[in-house]
This record gives structure tokens, sequence and C-alpha cells, in this order.
């Protein structure tokens, strides 16, 4: 298919059904069409393609820069030590794409052979297809991975967790404020019928689920829930509490939870309209850190941060590890390392609207990176 080809929106399989569907049955919430969009065994997302890379439709930091999981790597093992290094742990990667971060925290992490030596190592992913790259990458760093549907099947035992740009893949629920009270944002069938189209839904959300109050918001503003996203935050903290452990999660998002319309689709690297060719595009939604620490809290484990990538990676030695790198380099390949760290961690790049948190079992020391200044 030629570049101007894939630009153009077609009608996947996977929208006609959603279009009979509705039509039969009425309108489905967002989290539902992402779900689909996302998720469909045969037809989703991340099921049927290969999203990440130059060649895909995005790319993510350790695909950018190699420092990004080194130092990632190194912040793994620091927990491992302020653990009590455990003779046996799990090292759970969720959402671990093409295999690289975990590729290169394993590289780093060889500096402490007893970390390698006491990680069973798990990863959490949905997708057959990026399970087998995942599977290539680490065999020829010598790891054999184990896999998990979803974190609730990796057996109980400490944990260390990494989750980068998984949370926003997570649907969504959207609520919008319309003349006098909120209303869920459904996706439902265009006038003429021929496509998915937003709508509203004709009742009020239920009492259970928390808004801002409409009094105090204006017309037209949206509120985002990622039910799934606060359920995983509250099953990685009970974990955490019960048997020891860490998680790091980075990703794209706020500080605190506020109001704003942040999902969004992106193809061949270019932004692509939310709802057309379900299945073609990944879709994407800002993670609201404030909801997930306080998931995390109310399970009883500690938070720390969010702060900003690009703050948190300087602190655990990004410039220092450049240099070193650089070393010995040829003036064209420093130059790709030197492109690549300021990617991952420049305000204007991926270092401020990307942000780090970690949850922790309570008692432990502050986490490298996120001690006060
Ligand atoms: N962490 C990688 C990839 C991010 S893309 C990187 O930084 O490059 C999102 C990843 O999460 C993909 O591997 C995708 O298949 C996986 N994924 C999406 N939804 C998931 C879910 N519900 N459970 C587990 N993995 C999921």
């Amino acid at each position: 298919m030629s570049a101007a080809a894939a630009d153009v929106p077609e009608k996947t399989p996977l929208e006609e059904r959603l279009i009979s569907l509705i039509k039969a049955n009425g309108p489905i919430s967002i989290a539902d069409f992402m779900s689909d969009a996302l998720g469909h065994p045969h037809e989703g997302y991340y099921m049927t393609g290969a999203p990440i890379g130059a060649d895909g439709d995005f790319t993510t930091a350790p695909e950018v820069s190699q420092i990004f999981g080194e130092l990632i790597g190194l912040w793994l093992v620091q927990s491992w030590i302020d653990m009590g290094e455990p003779a046996q742990f799990n090292l759970v990667e969720l959402g671990p794409g093409r295999g690289v971060l975990m590729a290169d925290i394993l590289r780093a992490a060889r500096v402490r052979p007893g970390f390698i030596k006491a990680a069973d190592l798990w990863l959490v992913e949905t997708s057959g297809r990026l399970r087998h790259e995942q599977q290539q990458r680490l065999k020829a760093v010598g790891a054999k991975p184990l896999w998990a549907d979803e974190f609730g099947d990796v057996p109980e035992a400490p944990h260390l967790i990494v989750a980068n740009e998984l949370f926003d893949c997570l649907p969504i629920q959207q609520f919008e404020r319309l003349k006098s009270s909120w209303r869920e944002r459904l996706v439902g069938v265009s006038e003429d019928g021929a496509s998915l189209a937003f709508t509203h839904a004709k009742t009020p959300p239920l009492p259970e689920i928390i808004l801002p109050p409409a009094e105090q918001t204006e017309e037209g503003a949206i509120f985002e829930i990622c039910a799934p996203g606060e359920t995983l935050a509250g099953e990685i903290a009970v974990s955490l509490v019960e048997h020891g452990g860490r998680a790091l999660i980075l990703d794209y998002g706020h500080l605190s939870s506020g109001l704003g319309d942040t999902l969004q689709a992106v193809r061949r690297h270019k932004y692509w309209p939310v709802l057309a060719s379900p299945g073609k595009a990944d879709i994407t939604a800002h993670v609201d850190f404030e909801a997930l620490a306080r998931a995390a809290i109310a399970a009883g484990a500690a938070a720390w941060g969010p702060l900003q990538q690009g703050v948190f990676l300087e602190r655990l030695g990004l410039s220092a590890r450049l240099e070193k790198l650089c070393e010995g380099k040829s003036a064209m390949e420093a130059e790709t390392l030197r492109l690549g760290a300021r990617r991952i961690s420049e305000p204007e790049q991926m270092g401020e609207v990307f942000k780090a948190m970690c949850l922790s079992a309570p008692g432990l020391p502050p986490p490298a990176g996120f001690e006060a200044p």
C-alpha cells in the first residue's frame, strides 16, 4: 500500500460490525469501543498490526534511546537492594511492546549478577504477535520470559514491575457537561447510518461515578475516567503490600485529575480521526496519575511522584551515561546518541508530557530519582 493510500480512512470489518451492533442495540461506551478497536482477538489493533517503531504507527522512549532502559535497569537493581536483595522475585513488565525496554534493562542489570539470578521474568502481554517478537529479542540476551494475559495471572512473590506506555491504552470513559448536567459520551452512528459518530447517553451517569460538581464546570467540559487503569493500580498495590516490591509507571499524562478531551488516535506517526478505521490506528488517552495514586494509596501502598520524565531520567544520570556512551564513537554515532537522549528528556519533546510514578510497598526508602532534591 502506498503512503498516500494509507492516509485515507477505510471501512474495516470491525467498523461494519460495530455499526450493525449499534443500530440494533444502541450506542456503546467509548471504553467498549476502545476495547474492541485495540484488543479484539482477531481485529484489534495490537493483535494484528506491527504498531511500534519507525515502520509502525508510533515510537516509544526505549525505541528512541537505549539510555532509557539502561537507567530503568539500574533503578530496578537499586530497588532490589532497597528490598533487602530477596533471593527470588518476579521482574514483571506490563505491555512490553517489542521487548526493547526489557532487553536494555537486563543488559544494564548485569552489574549485579545476584539480581539477574533472583529474577523470574514475567511479561504481561495480550498480543500473540508481540509476544513472538519479545521472545526473539529476549532470547538474544539469554533471557527466558514467561507470559501472562493479565497481571492477576503472575504468581505471588515480591514484584519489581515496570510499565511504559501501557496505562495510556487502557479504555477510558468520557463524560461531557451538557446544558445542565453530566452525560456519558458514547459512540453511535452518523445520521446517514454510514459511519461511527459521537453521541451522548440520554440519562445521567450512575451516582457511584464521581464527577466534578456540574455547577462548577463549564458547558462542553469533558472529564475522563479510566476504570481498568485504576483497578490495575489497586491490584498492583495489593500485591506490593502483601509480598513487597515496587512498580515504576511511565506514561504521558497529567499530574492531577482535571478536565479535557485527551482521547486520540495515531496512525503512521500522524494524528488520525478517533472513530475511523477501528483496528488500524492506535487509540490512547492521557493517564490520570492522581487517580492511579489514589487507587494505590487506598489499597495501602505508597505512591512517589509523578514527576516529569526528563527530571527523573536526569536524576538517574542521563547526561553522565550519554557522555560515557559517546566516548570513542564517531561524530555521527555520537550525534545520534545525543539526539535520542534529548528526545526522551527535553521538556519540549518527551521530557515534560511524560511522567514517572512509583508505587511501593510501605516502609521502603524513597526510590531513586523520587527523593526530594
Ligand atoms: N512498553 C512498550 C510498548 C508500549 S505499546 C514500549 O515502551 O515500547 C503498549 C503495549 O501494551 C503493547 O505491547 C500492547 O500489546 C500491550 N497491551 C495493550 N493492552 C494491554 C493489556 N490490556 N494488557 C497487557 N498488555 C497490553
